[in-house]
């Protein structure tokens, strides 16, 4: 049988970082075995669920390139695949089908219990010390319960949990054997009294329907696995397998949370990581690589994922290390795609066209750089020349004057480009001839090549400007000197 596994996220907020471990995990494993990824959309809560997260969720699936052959498509929401709608909300009649089904059956019920009854109900079990409550709609006769709903009672749909107690085992992909007891649930509602299917009863049909083979997903739902297994049971289902993910905690070992700074995959996007860095880096949350890699592209992670190297105990969200992976993947770029990649980020900038000068630039500054955010301060020095306002304090310092004079004298006679060696030695000859050293030196010398005394890695820098460009600044700092 085809391995075919699913993402199923619920359109409720932004894509979170652990949301997107788990695609990423569901997405290599149909990958890896020539299957296929569904992308199925949880979205019966409707109070919660909007069109603009479902749109805002998908698009940045698509940007970490998590590919799905059936569900709903990023761009246009399209539907695609045979086993459709895979939106939730489009696939009522369905539930309802099989909710009748259960019923028809006798494993599922009508109970018209108002929430003070089940109060009560729940008071009862407590005091006689039953785990579960004792329903007297169980066992009623169908035609009583159609009659009273016929008369506009509207009442919930319960399942049936098989009264003697009973163990049900999974052979969990990370977790190795869990036995579930069936005492641990009670008839547990599968429609609610609008017509509306419960979470549990929406995802065991369509995993089934959707001949999902695999699921992989967060450890938090390793407690509706038991319901789950019961509903593909009264069906005489075959049973996925299902593995839950180990739980992602912040560096404080609390659960992640926004607390932890960014937990949202387009956070990270828009802060200038590069999605093979982000793949990279959660692949490692909760799974480890054959020869313990730590930074990998996608094509070395496929070719190495398997099942075998999940790791239940949690993971750190560590962000020091993320930045690292992404500083790594970021200078391994070739320069152009590197240059592309930086362009949302200096966008405001006007730099130099052309292509030498892009690659040495790049060449001279990328080992700067960890976010592609970076670039815009690093590039800001050659878009154009302007004194800041904290520039007027240096100038007038007593020495800037001749720090400034003997810099323009320095670099004046150079021809073509001063290097990084150059530039070191025309620094202590300026250093000579000023007699300052220090920030008498430095700040001055910063102000004539980008207008700032802060930020810019001189060194860095100057070998990206021309001597006359770099002269022409000088003269504006000292135009500027009182
Ligand atoms: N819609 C659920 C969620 O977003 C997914 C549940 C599942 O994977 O079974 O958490």
């Amino acid at each position: 049988m085809s391995v075919r596994t699913r993402f199923a996220p619920s359109p409720t907020g932004y894509l979170h970082v652990g949301g997107a471990r788990t695609a990423l995990y569901n997405y290599l494993y149909a990958k890896k075995m020539g299957g296929t990824f569904v992308l199925r959309v949880e979205d019966t809560d409707q109070e919660r669920s909007t069109e603009e997260s479902m749109r805002s969720q998908l698009s940045d699936l698509s940007w970490l390139g998590l590919d799905w052959q059936e569900g709903i498509q990023a761009e246009t929401l399209e539907e695609k695949g045979k086993y459709g709608p895979y939106r939730q909300s489009q696939r009522l009649e369905i539930y309802k089908k099989h909710a009748d089904k259960l019923i028809e059956k006798g494993l599922a019920y009508y109970c018209f219990y108002s929430s003070e009854e089940l109060e009560q109900k729940k008071a009862e079990a407590q005091e006689k010390g039953w785990p579960q409550i004792r329903n007297d709609y169980r066992d009623r006769s169908l035609e009583e319960a159609k009659k009273r709903i016929a008369e506009g009672d509207k009442p919930v749909v319960r399942f049936k949990v098989p009264l003697e107690r009973r163990e049900y085992l999974h052979k969990d992909i990370v977790r190795g054997d869990v036995t579930f007891n069936s005492e641990m649930v009670g008839d547990f509602v599968i429609l609610r009294s609008d017509g509306m299917p419960v979470y549990n009863f929406c995802c065991a049909i369509d995993d089934a329907l959707m001949k999902i083979t695999h699921v992989l997903r967060a450890e938090e739902h390793l407690s509706n696995t038991l319901r789950q297994m019961m509903i593909y049971e009264a069906f005489g289902w075959e049973l996925p397998e299902f593995g839950h993910l180990s739980i992602m905690l912040g560096p404080d070992k609390q659960k992640l949370s926004k607390r932890h700074g960014a937990t949202s995959c387009n956070e990270y996007r828009e802060g200038g990581y590069l999605a093979e860095a982000l793949n990279n880096f959660i692949a490692l949350c909760g799974w480890s690589h054959p020869e313990g890699k730590e930074v990998f592209d996608m094509a070395d992670l496929l070719e190495n994922f398997s099942l075998e190297r999940f790791n239940a105990a949690s993971a750190v969200f560590d962000e020091t290390k993320l930045k690292w992976v992404n500083a790594s993947h970021l200078r391994s770029l070739p320069h152009q795609e590197l240059w592309q990649a930086i362009q949302p980020f200096v966008s405001e900038l006007s730099l130099p066209t052309n292509s030498g000068w892009q690659n040495k630039a790049l060449e001279i500054l990328k080992p700067k750089m960890e976010t592609l955010a970076d670039a815009k301060d690093l590039f800001a020095p050659f878009s154009g020349y302007e004194l800041s306002e904290a520039a007027s304090d240096v100038l007038s310092w007593e020495s800037s004057r001749a720090v400034i004079t003997a810099w323009i004298d320095e670099i004046k006679g150079v021809s073509g480009e001063i290097s990084e060696e150059q530039f070191s030695e025309i620094q202590n000859a300026v250093k000579a001839a000023a007699g300052v050293k220090g920030k008498f030196l430095f700040m001055p010398l910063r102000v004539c090549v980008t207008g700032a005394p802060q930020g810019a890695d001189l060194a860095k820098t100057v070998p990206l400007l021309s001597v006359e460009e770099l002269v022409g600044r000088a003269e504006k700092a000292l135009a500027a000197v009182q």
